[in-house]
């Protein structure tokens, strides 16, 4: 194929309608029939990414092998794919803005008045085309957050509008994701929303070419007739995705209304074999019948809010078909645990994941955590600042070292077993600062890691300022904690475990970001494994 097909992906009506998970299991669906697929996601707000904001406002911060600090979406994209995604994958309003403001203090539009149009649209429209310049993929999807009518959304449609007029019907197409609420006085499903927000997208010159319609009841043919016709769109493209109760169930029932075959023909594309899907539907089968189930305590600060340990949710699911488990997943707030309330807490768990974050707050908690499930030995799994939490509880309890603290929650802390590291000594800025994305680690022989990854270098994408202080490493060690996996240019340490414990693995890195369908993460895979071991005890 010479010439990279484009599908833009818009939101109307409301947000949070699952924008990402169409385009997903979308790209899934072209991917299964052979055709080179990439996501890459396009957000309206200020930041330069989302690295700076905090969980409660955007869902966890996925990371890159790259090193890029993105929204989540990229996670269901590579989970649902198994292709790694990069930086070009994810840009904000921010990030376009820094970049023409750069160029006009180097004088690239030197004479000109620098505007929203065309200057911003064509930095928009350069980088929408990244991807598809490489040459790598056949088909690139873009998906626009937010909801078409939104002030800032507007330069992002604007340049979608002229794409498809550069490159013609035939090579850039537009997907519309709308509500179809159901009004359960009228006992109907209302269309008038879908004709609006339709409406507000041709008032900015752009037509869709297929509508997907949220629904949480069947749209009978009456309705999608009503819909193509005021909506302007063919019979055959309006799509139907109804509430499913997994998110992984989505590819199939885009396949059943038919949206890749849709997409195909508007893009004059053959439909080349079918979808080859039979991996993912043995995986769908396994969530759907398992064999066992375990209660995993997921110990965090953020865990009012699922989108906040996004990736750590999936890997469970991922691990939990590996094993055919249903994981029970168990939010407790660390906030709230504390050495009189945690056997009644812990009563019923059969594994405790303590989660990576920033901060004071909570710390004491996880660190309860931490010696309660290693007195127990109940199988532990720290993320992260989880890691770190296992360090301190471990210098505290068997060093003796009653002060030992991290320098990001106690500066002056006596005994500083987790410290800034050397690296991030002169960082003063905030953004895009922190050891990022994918590093190597070599791992020990005759260790829990090495059983688990059964090779000796892996790498891992990383997000952290702090480090395991080597300074206490040959006394953590003697008292039996064990440093399996160090990074071999730095010497920093990127495992912690014990012995004579069911399952006690602390990582530096983000494990959960690497996990997909096709390939679970083997450190949730094996911690799975623990607890249902754990559970027949
Ligand atoms: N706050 C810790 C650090 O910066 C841990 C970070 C994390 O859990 N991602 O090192």
């Amino acid at each position: 194929m010479n010439q990279t097909k484009y599908i833009f992906v818009t939101g109307g009506v409301t947000s949070s309608l699952g924008k990402g998970i169409i385009a997903a299991s979308l790209a899934k669906l072209l991917q299964a029939r052979g055709y080179r697929t990439t996501i890459q996601k396009f957000d309206p707000y200020l930041n330069v990414d989302p690295g700076t904001l905090n969980p409660y406002e955007h869902g966890e911060c996925y990371v890159t092998d790259d090193g890029a600090e993105t929204d989540l979406d990229l996670g269901h994209y590579e989970r649902f794919l198994n292709v790694p995604t990069s930086q070009a994958n994810n840009v904000t309003t921010g990030r376009i803005y820094l970049s023409v403001i750069e160029k006009e203090r180097r004088g690239e539009f030197l004479g000109k008045t620098v505007q929203v149009v065309p200057h911003i649209t064509n930095e928009i429209k350069d980088r929408m085309q990244l991807l598809g310049k490489s040459g790598d993929y056949d088909i690139v999807i873009t998906e626009i957050g937010g909801t078409v009518g939104d002030i800032e959304s507007l330069p992002y449609i604007e340049s979608v509008r002229q794409l498809v007029w550069d490159m013609g019907e035939n090579n850039a197409i537009v997907i519309h994701l709308t509500l179809v609420p159901y009004l359960a006085a009228a006992g109907e499903l209302k269309t008038k929303p879908t004709q609006h927000s339709v409406k507000t997208l041709m008032e900015s010159g752009i037509k869709a070419d297929i509508l997907v319609c949220r629904t949480e009841h069947e749209i009978s043919n009456e309705i999608r007739n009503k819909l193509a016709l005021f909506c302007n769109v063919k019979r055959e493209a309006v799509i139907q995705s109804i509430d499913a109760s997994t998110i992984y169930e989505v590819p199939n029932l885009m396949l059943e209304e038919g949206l890749d075959i849709v997409a195909l023909k508007k893009l004059d594309l053959p439909k080349k074999v079918a979808p080859d899907l039979k991996s993912w539907n043995t995986f769908l089968k396994r969530i759907k019948n398992p064999k066992h189930t375990v209660n995993i305590g997921l110990i965090g600060k953020y865990v009012e809010m699922q989108d906040c340990y996004k990736s750590i949710l999936e890997a469970f699911i991922h691990a939990g078909a590996t094993n055919e488990t249903k994981v029970n997943v168990i939010s407790i707030h660390s906030e709230h645990i504390h050495e009189e309330n945690i056997a009644e807490k812990f009563k019923d768990l059969d594994g405790v994941l303590v989660a990576p974050g920033f901060g004071e707050r909570g710390i004491e908690g996880k660190i309860a955590a931490v010696r309660y499930v290693r007195e127990n030995n109940i199988p532990f799994f720290g993320i992260c600042l989880g890691m770190q939490m296992s360090v301190i509880e471990y210098s505290r309890n068997l060093l003796g070292l009653s002060d030992a603290n991290s320098t990001e929650m106690n500066p002056e802390t006596v005994d500083p077993v987790v410290n800034l590291m050397e690296s991030q000594k002169t960082v003063t800025e905030k953004g895009g600062t922190m050891r990022l994305g994918a590093w190597q680690c070599e791992i020990k022989p005759n260790t829990l890691a090495y059983k688990i990854y059964g090779q000796t270098t892996i790498s891992e994408r990383h997000r952290h300022r702090y480090e395991f202080n080597n300074e206490y490493l040959t006394a953590l060690e003697d008292a039996g904690l064990k440093a399996s996996g160090v990074n071999p240019d730095t010497g920093l340490v990127e495992i912690v475990e014990i012995e004579n414990h069911p399952f006690f693995i602390g990582v530096q890195y983000h494990p959960e970001y690497k996990s997909t369908v096709v390939k679970p993460h083997p450190l949730f895979v094996s911690f799975i494994a623990a607890a249902v071991q754990a559970k027949k005890k």
